[in-house]
C-alpha cells in the first residue's frame, strides 16, 4: 500500500493535532523509509518480478526488520518514546507508536502471504493485490478521506498553507497513478534510490506546508 499510510497519517492530525503532519506521515510510513535503506546495504532483499500480484511487479523475498509486525511494535515503542522525550509523554506518543503498527495491518490487506509475523517467522498477506481495481477503490476511498478528515482539522494561514498542500495531494495522487500505468522499475538500485529520494522528499514537502497551517 502506498496512498492509504498517507492516509493514516493525514487522519490522525485529528487525534493529534500539535503533531507536525511530517512525523505522522514518517510513523505510518516508517517501514518504508527504513526499508529502501536496509535494502540499498543488503539486509534486506527485494525482486523485479513483473507480474508477482497484478498490482506490483516487486517479489519482497525478505524484509524481517523494517516490515515484520514483532519490529514494527519494537520500532512504533522507540519512535513513540523518542517523541516522549522530546516533547512529554502523552497522546503525540500513543499516536506513533499506533501508526507505525498500522503499516502492517494495511500491508497485510494488500501484499501476497508474505508479512512476516516476526523475523524468520511466518508471513501472510490477504493479496487485495491480486486485483487491481479493488486496490485503487480501497486506497483512494481511504486517501479521500485521510485528506478530508485533515482539511477540517486544520484551516491555511496563507497561500502556501492552502495550495501546496493542495499539490501535495495530487502530487501523490499522480506518484499512484505513475505506479500504477508505469512498468517495472529498471533496477533494485534505481528503486531503492527512488525510494529514499521520495520518502526525504515528500516528508520535507508535508512539514512545509503544514508549517502554514493552523489547528481551526
Ligand atoms: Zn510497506
Amino acid at each position: 500500500m502506498f496512498i492509504g499510510h498517507f492516509a493514516l497519517g493525514f487522519a490522525a492530525k485529528r487525534a493529534s493535532p500539535r503533531t507536525s503532519l511530517a512525523l505522522l506521515f514518517a510513523a505510518a510510513q516508517f517501514a518504508d523509509l527504513l526499508w529502501p535503506v536496509l535494502v540499498a546495504i543488503g539486509l534486506e532483499q527485494v525482486r523485479i518480478d513483473p507480474g508477482n500480484t497484478a498490482f506490483t511487479p516487486l517479489e519482497f523475498v525478505s524484509y524481517p526488520y523494517s516490515h515484520s509486525l514483532v519490529m514494527l511494535v519494537v520500532w512504533g515503542v522507540v519512535l513513540a518514546a523518542m517523541a516522549g522525550v522530546v516533547s512529554g509523554f502523552g497522546r503525540t506518543s500513543v499516536v506513533i507508536a499506533l501508526l507505525v503498527v498500522s503499516h502492517w495491518l494495511l500491508d497485510w490487506i494488500t501484499h501476497r502471504p508474505d508479512m512476516p509475523l516476526y523475523p524468520g517467522g511466518a508471513r501472510y498477506g490477504l493479496g487485495l493485490w491480486n486485483s487491481v481495481p479493488a486496490t485503487i477503490a480501497i486506497e483512494a476511498a481511504l486517501f479521500a478521506a485521510g485528506v478530508w478528515i485533515y482539511a477540517k482539522s486544520t484551516r491555511a494561514r496563507d497561500a502556501v498553507g492552502r495550495w501546496s498542500f493542495i499539490a501535495f495531494v495530487v502530487a501523490l495522487a499522480v506518484i499512484y497513478a505513475g505506479n500504477v500505468l508505469g512498468g517495472p522499475p529498471p533496477s533494485v538500485t534505481a528503486l531503492w534510490i527512488v525510494a529514499i529520494l521520495g520518502g526525504v522528499l515528500l516528508t520535507g514537502w508535508s512539514f512545509w506546508f503544514d508549517r502554514h497551517r493552523l489547528e481551526p
